[in-house]
């Protein structure tokens, strides 16, 4: 029987925050290690993703290559045969197949993506590109070449998903069973072992997520923060004027917010840290916790990327990619033959 496949990935535009690693790389790093034996693991980077917002080029190909390091930093475990790492655009097919499926998706349904709307309104007319309204249908082609069941992404993610499943359908009805239709919000939810979707906010504007492509440096902690730095900026997160501690998103999301950073970043069950500061009256006691844990959580990994044996990684990267382009092109093969354009 073929293994399932679990599928994620982090476009390299910007430096990864820790909304980054706790909504996605997080949970993909220990379905890795829980899964490993038993499922295909395919931890890319979606290198042409990357320039669908404005980025720097001249050092893209070498935030690819960190964003690769991260993942190994993190604990993705390399060595394992069913572990497969690769960039994006060195599988060719990934392109092409988007493509075809963008024939397949209505105006109307894409127009319909919120984060399109988000992200546009964020940058203003001239710089929104066509690239930016069709990459929900670029994603839906990296899930549905490799017939990934587990998608565990942040919860912005969440339509783009939807809309992979509609595309997988939709082409299945036609065509016959081409695409396996990966899993609803809802399942991978309980796969990953997470209650509901996640979305870290930024310590700043707790009503916004934590994001790559907005410029909010007091809000946002980068992955490569001076760890000292990020601690101080724990320490000044916005938080409200309730005066006493509770896990409520709605009406105290910045404090909800570290509550959330901190069960994370302890592997604890959220109501149970919760639990253990609900009814206190000082913020500060708060702060100083998870500032104490951001601090420690990134000297550790920043330790770990600078001992990694970089080449030992590109060897890896190699053979996944090679691996990567004969998968993938089966499955495009598929798609050209049901549509016509191969005998
Ligand atoms: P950008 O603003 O450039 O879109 P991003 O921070 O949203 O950057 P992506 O590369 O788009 O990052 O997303 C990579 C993964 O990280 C996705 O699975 C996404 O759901 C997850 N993610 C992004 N931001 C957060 C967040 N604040 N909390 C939890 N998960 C997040
Ligand atoms: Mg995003």
């Amino acid at each position: 029987m073929n293994k399932e496949t679990i599928l994620t990935g982090i476009r390299s535009n910007d430096t990864p925050h820790l909304g980054n690693y706790l909504g996605a790389i997080q949970p993909m790093i220990q379905s890795a290690i829980k899964y490993s034996k038993t499922h295909c693991i395919n931890m890319f980077v979606p290198d042409l993703h990357s320039f669908t917002t404005p980025t720097e080029y001249d050092s893209l190909f070498d935030r690819t290559l960190q964003n690769i390091k991260l993942y190994v930093a993190c604990g993705l475990p390399i060595e394992h045969e069913n572990v497969n790492i690769y960039r994006q655009s060195y599988v060719p097919a990934h392109s092409e197949m988007a493509w075809i499926l963008g024939c397949f998706t209505g105006f109307g349904e894409a127009n319909r993506m919120v984060e399109f709307k988000d992200k546009s309104s964020q940058l203003g007319d001239d710089r929104v590109s066509v690239g930016l309204f069709n990459y929900p249908i670029l994603m839906a082609s990296d899930i549905l070449l490799y017939d990934a069941k587990w998608i565990p992404v942040g919860e912005d993610q969440r339509q783009h998903l939807e809309l992979t499943r509609t595309l997988a359908q939709r082409l299945n009805n036609q065509f016959g069973e081409i695409f396996t239709v990966p899993n609803d919000t809802k399942s991978q939810q309980k796969f990953i072992d997470r209650d509901s979707s996640l979305r870290i906010m930024s310590l700043k504007h707790p009503d916004k997520k934590m994001s790559k492509s907005i410029n909010d440096p007091a809000g946002t902690i980068l992955l490569n923060d001076i760890p000292s730095d990020a601690a101080k900026k724990v320490m000044a997160a916005t938080t409200d004027s309730v005066g006493v501690i509770n896990l409520d998103w709605e009406n105290q999301p910045g404090i909800s917010n570290l509550l959330c950073i901190s069960a994370l970043l302890s592997e604890k069950p959220i109501e149970e840290v919760a639990k253990a500061m609900t009814g206190k009256t000082n913020y500060g006691e708060l702060k100083s916790i998870v500032a104490g844990q951001v601090e420690e959580f990134l000297t550790n990994l920043q330790t770990k990327m600078k001992n990694l044996d970089d080449s030992k990684i590109l060897g890896h990267l190699e053979a996944g990619e090679k691996s990567m382009n004969i998968i993938a092109n089966k499955k495009l093969l598929q798609i050209q033959k049901a549509i016509g354009l191969r005998k």
